[in-house]
């Protein structure tokens, strides 16, 4: 395994490509409503990213499964038991109380930047609006860890047991990821592990750091499209990531605007 480091010029365009995503989001944010289709969110992450100078990473790239078509999109769009990688549709029309889970990435000047948020559309059920906090907050008790002095396990160990705690499961079978000028790099990074073991973190690693958590059982199926992950029991998902920066003192998000 061969964990880059990134030098301080890399680290300049790792920034950008972050605050591109942020920008992404933000635009999102404002204009997803009910009634609208996934793809048309599509569009506007596509149209986002290239007038800042960047293009969606995702549109194009190939599982290297035989017989799985390249994913056409921008963005990934999971609603309620989707978990990760639903294919954006005109048929597909986001309705009141949807939770909707988009993960995206920006490649710009040869540097990567991703990021996953579920929004919730409208009036969403009380227990559905836990399971999308509970999912945002597991990044920040994993990232309570990505410091020096810190291995990779502690940060996965804190998102797995706040997840547990809070009567959830994670998504075993996908994990975040070390990123850079590749939208996956060494290391993997599961949602569950053990203390005190994995990797040394140094400043100059990126890290995707991506909490998948589910509200029923942790079993997952793939649809026929190749690509959609959904949940066995068909109770809900919600998914949150950021990339971050180890750095001397606190880890640095690159993919939320700095105020
Ligand atoms: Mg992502």
């Amino acid at each position: 395994m061969l964990v880059s480091i990134k030098s301080n010029r890399e680290i300049e365009l790792m920034r950008e490509a972050g605050k591109v995503v942020a920008l992404t989001y933000e635009e999102l944010e404002k204009r997803i409503k009910p009634g609208m289709s996934t793809w048309e969110l599509d569009q506007i992450a596509e149209q986002t990213m290239r007038s800042l100078g960047a293009v969606p990473a995702e549109k194009g790239f190939d599982s290297g499964i035989r017989g799985v078509p390249p994913f056409p999109a921008s963005i990934c769009v999971s609603i309620n038991d989707e978990v990760i990688h639903g294919i954006p549709s005109k048929k597909r029309i986001i309705k009141e109380g949807d939770i909707v889970s988009i993960d995206t990435v920006a490649l710009k000047n040869g540097y990567n930047g991703d990021a996953a948020r579920t929004f919730m559309v409208g009036k969403v059920s009380k227990d559905a609006q836990r399971l999308v906090e509970v999912t945002k907050q597991a990044f920040f008790e994993g990232i309570k860890y990505a410091k020096v002095g810190y291995r990779l396990g502690d940060i996965c160990h804190a998102i797995g047991e706040y997840v547990h705690s809070q009567g959830y499961s994670v998504v075993r079978e996908f994990e975040g990821h070390g990123i850079g000028s590749q939208m996956h790099e060494d290391p993997g990074i599961p949602n569950y592990g053990k203390a005190g073991r994995g990797i040394r973190l140094e400043p100059g690693m990126t890290l995707a750091i991506e909490p998948m958590v589910i509200q029923g059982k942790p079993n997952i199926l793939e649809l026929d499209d190749g690509w959609t992950i959904i949940t066995e029991d068909g109770s809900l998902a919600a998914h949150y990531e950021n990339t971050i920066l180890i750095t001397e003192k606190e880890p640095e998000i690159l993919t939320i605007l700095k105020k």
